[in-house]
Protein backbone atom coordinates (compact mmCIF):
# COMPACT_ATOMS: atom_id res chain seq x y z
CA UNK A 1 0.00 0.00 0.00
CA UNK A 2 0.88 3.70 -0.74
CA UNK A 3 0.47 6.47 1.35
CA UNK A 4 -0.50 9.76 -0.91
CA UNK A 5 0.21 13.09 1.16
CA UNK A 6 -1.00 16.54 -0.11
CA UNK A 7 1.08 19.17 0.98
CA UNK A 8 -0.21 23.45 1.83
CA UNK A 9 -3.92 22.37 1.24
CA UNK A 10 -5.47 24.89 3.88
CA UNK A 11 -4.14 28.50 3.09
CA UNK A 12 -3.61 29.93 6.90
CA UNK A 13 -1.02 27.17 7.11
CA UNK A 14 0.54 28.42 3.60
CA UNK A 15 0.63 31.93 4.91
CA UNK A 16 2.13 30.34 8.37
CA UNK A 17 4.20 28.78 6.46
CA UNK A 18 5.65 31.27 4.43
CA UNK A 19 4.53 29.77 0.94
CA UNK A 20 2.35 30.61 -1.93
CA UNK A 21 -0.54 28.57 -2.65
CA UNK A 22 0.19 25.84 -4.95
CA UNK A 23 -1.69 26.22 -8.48
CA UNK A 24 -2.55 22.19 -8.57
CA UNK A 25 -2.04 19.86 -5.43
CA UNK A 26 1.40 19.35 -3.82
CA UNK A 27 1.97 15.68 -3.43
CA UNK A 28 4.33 13.40 -1.45
CA UNK A 29 4.19 9.86 -0.25
CA UNK A 30 4.88 8.12 2.82
CA UNK A 31 6.23 4.89 3.03
CA UNK A 32 3.98 1.81 4.61
CA UNK A 33 6.93 1.75 7.61
CA UNK A 34 5.96 5.08 8.53
CA UNK A 35 2.73 3.75 9.47
CA UNK A 36 1.96 3.77 13.55
CA UNK A 37 -1.58 2.65 14.51
CA UNK A 38 -4.02 1.59 17.62
CA UNK A 39 -2.39 4.43 19.39
CA UNK A 40 1.33 3.18 19.72
CA UNK A 41 3.58 5.85 21.05
CA UNK A 42 5.61 7.86 18.99
CA UNK A 43 9.69 7.95 19.51
CA UNK A 44 11.11 11.18 18.79
CA UNK A 45 13.94 9.96 16.32
CA UNK A 46 17.26 12.18 17.34
CA UNK A 47 17.73 13.45 13.52
CA UNK A 48 15.71 16.13 14.82
CA UNK A 49 15.53 18.95 17.28
CA UNK A 50 12.21 20.46 15.61
CA UNK A 51 9.54 17.60 15.38
CA UNK A 52 6.50 19.26 14.58
CA UNK A 53 2.94 17.72 14.63
CA UNK A 54 0.25 18.67 11.39
CA UNK A 55 -3.08 16.80 11.71
CA UNK A 56 -4.44 15.98 8.67
CA UNK A 57 -8.05 14.21 7.64
CA UNK A 58 -6.99 10.61 6.24
CA UNK A 59 -9.22 8.97 2.91
CA UNK A 60 -8.90 4.97 3.03
CA UNK A 61 -9.50 4.09 -0.62
CA UNK A 62 -11.69 1.29 -1.01
CA UNK A 63 -11.48 0.54 -5.00
CA UNK A 64 -8.89 -0.13 -7.37
CA UNK A 65 -9.01 2.98 -9.74
CA UNK A 66 -6.98 5.14 -12.23
CA UNK A 67 -7.72 8.12 -14.45
CA UNK A 68 -10.82 9.17 -11.78
CA UNK A 69 -12.88 11.75 -12.55
CA UNK A 70 -13.36 14.15 -9.78
CA UNK A 71 -17.46 13.50 -9.99
CA UNK A 72 -16.75 9.68 -9.13
CA UNK A 73 -14.44 10.09 -6.75
CA UNK A 74 -16.34 9.58 -3.83
CA UNK A 75 -17.04 5.81 -4.76
CA UNK A 76 -13.08 5.66 -4.01
CA UNK A 77 -12.94 5.76 -0.55
CA UNK A 78 -15.34 4.38 2.22
CA UNK A 79 -13.75 5.32 5.48
CA UNK A 80 -11.97 8.78 6.80
CA UNK A 81 -10.27 9.43 9.83
CA UNK A 82 -7.60 12.24 11.80
CA UNK A 83 -3.80 11.14 11.13
CA UNK A 84 -0.42 12.87 11.83
CA UNK A 85 2.15 14.06 9.04
CA UNK A 86 4.92 14.05 11.35
CA UNK A 87 7.59 16.31 10.17
CA UNK A 88 11.25 16.76 10.87
CA UNK A 89 10.78 21.05 10.26
CA UNK A 90 14.51 21.71 10.86
CA UNK A 91 15.43 18.95 7.99
CA UNK A 92 13.01 20.32 5.67
CA UNK A 93 14.11 23.56 6.02
CA UNK A 94 17.71 22.70 5.47
CA UNK A 95 16.60 20.31 1.97
CA UNK A 96 14.65 23.19 0.76
CA UNK A 97 17.46 25.70 1.14
CA UNK A 98 19.48 23.17 -0.76
CA UNK A 99 17.16 22.60 -3.67
CA UNK A 100 16.78 19.29 -2.78
CA UNK A 101 13.64 17.01 -2.19
CA UNK A 102 12.43 16.94 1.32
CA UNK A 103 11.65 13.12 1.64
CA UNK A 104 13.54 12.28 4.28
CA UNK A 105 11.83 14.98 6.53
CA UNK A 106 8.52 13.52 6.59
CA UNK A 107 8.75 9.73 5.53
CA UNK A 108 10.62 7.88 8.54
CA UNK A 109 9.44 5.78 10.48
CA UNK A 110 6.54 5.89 12.74
CA UNK A 111 5.58 9.75 10.56
CA UNK A 112 2.33 8.38 10.04
CA UNK A 113 0.43 7.97 12.97
CA UNK A 114 -3.13 6.54 12.06
CA UNK A 115 -6.60 7.04 13.52
CA UNK A 116 -9.59 4.84 14.25
CA UNK A 117 -11.77 4.67 10.49
CA UNK A 118 -15.38 6.19 10.55
CA UNK A 119 -17.06 4.99 7.96
CA UNK A 120 -17.68 7.33 5.04
CA UNK A 121 -21.79 7.18 5.11
CA UNK A 122 -21.97 8.81 8.26
CA UNK A 123 -20.88 12.12 7.26
CA UNK A 124 -23.79 14.00 5.54
CA UNK A 125 -21.47 15.84 3.76
CA UNK A 126 -17.72 15.45 2.58
CA UNK A 127 -17.06 19.16 2.33
CA UNK A 128 -18.19 20.07 5.56
CA UNK A 129 -16.40 17.79 8.65
CA UNK A 130 -14.50 19.45 11.48
CA UNK A 131 -11.61 18.44 12.96
CA UNK A 132 -9.47 19.00 15.83
CA UNK A 133 -5.94 18.25 17.61
CA UNK A 134 -5.47 18.64 21.23
CA UNK A 135 -1.85 18.39 22.97
CA UNK A 136 -1.86 17.36 26.25
CA UNK A 137 -5.24 19.06 26.63
CA UNK A 138 -5.02 22.11 25.14
CA UNK A 139 -6.51 22.55 21.44
CA UNK A 140 -3.33 23.09 19.25
CA UNK A 141 -5.45 22.79 15.43
CA UNK A 142 -8.89 23.10 14.45
CA UNK A 143 -9.67 22.52 11.00
CA UNK A 144 -12.90 22.01 8.56
CA UNK A 145 -12.90 20.18 5.26
CA UNK A 146 -14.49 23.32 3.94
CA UNK A 147 -11.43 24.93 3.78
CA UNK A 148 -9.73 22.95 1.86
CA UNK A 149 -8.24 24.51 -0.96
CA UNK A 150 -8.21 21.14 -3.54
CA UNK A 151 -11.39 19.00 -1.98
CA UNK A 152 -11.31 15.13 -1.61
CA UNK A 153 -12.30 14.71 -4.95
CA UNK A 154 -10.52 16.84 -6.70
CA UNK A 155 -7.24 15.54 -4.95
CA UNK A 156 -8.40 12.29 -6.22
CA UNK A 157 -8.65 13.06 -9.59
CA UNK A 158 -5.23 15.01 -9.60
CA UNK A 159 -3.39 11.71 -7.98
CA UNK A 160 -5.50 9.41 -10.06
CA UNK A 161 -4.06 10.35 -13.09
CA UNK A 162 -0.68 9.79 -11.76
CA UNK A 163 -0.83 6.62 -10.00
CA UNK A 164 -3.13 3.82 -9.58
CA UNK A 165 -5.34 3.84 -6.59
CA UNK A 166 -5.65 0.27 -4.82
CA UNK A 167 -7.89 -0.91 -1.63
CA UNK A 168 -5.99 0.15 1.06
CA UNK A 169 -3.88 3.01 0.30
CA UNK A 170 -4.46 6.10 2.40
CA UNK A 171 -4.68 9.80 1.48
CA UNK A 172 -3.49 12.36 3.89
CA UNK A 173 -4.91 15.64 2.76
CA UNK A 174 -3.55 18.56 4.13
CA UNK A 175 -3.36 20.29 7.68
CA UNK A 176 -5.09 23.39 8.67
CA UNK A 177 -2.57 25.95 10.78
CA UNK A 178 -1.49 25.57 13.86
CA UNK A 179 1.41 23.06 13.38
CA UNK A 180 3.91 23.14 16.16
CA UNK A 181 6.75 21.25 17.87
CA UNK A 182 6.50 17.81 20.12
CA UNK A 183 8.41 16.85 23.19
CA UNK A 184 9.15 13.65 25.20
CA UNK A 185 5.46 13.11 27.06
CA UNK A 186 3.10 15.19 24.55
CA UNK A 187 -0.32 13.64 24.52
CA UNK A 188 -1.78 13.94 21.24
CA UNK A 189 -5.88 13.54 21.00
CA UNK A 190 -7.70 14.10 17.58
CA UNK A 191 -11.27 14.42 17.03
CA UNK A 192 -12.80 13.94 13.53
CA UNK A 193 -16.52 15.31 13.53
CA UNK A 194 -16.46 15.61 17.55
CA UNK A 195 -15.33 11.75 18.12
CA UNK A 196 -11.98 11.06 19.19
CA UNK A 197 -9.90 8.60 16.81
CA UNK A 198 -6.73 9.03 18.20
CA UNK A 199 -4.88 9.25 21.23
CA UNK A 200 -1.08 8.67 21.34
CA UNK A 201 1.98 9.64 23.60
CA UNK A 202 5.39 10.93 22.21
CA UNK A 203 8.24 9.18 24.37
MG1 LIG B 1 1.10 17.70 5.95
Amino acid sequence: MKIICVGLNYRKHAAEMGRPLPPEPMIFLKPDSALLKKNKPFFLPDFSKNLQFEAEVVLRISKLGKGISAKYASRYYDALTVGIDFTARDLQHKFSQAGHPWELSKTFDGSAPLGTFIGAEKFQNHSDISFSLEVNGERRQEGNTSDLIFSFAEIIEFVSGFYTLKTGDLIFTGTPSGVGPVKKGDNLVAQLAGETVLDFYVR
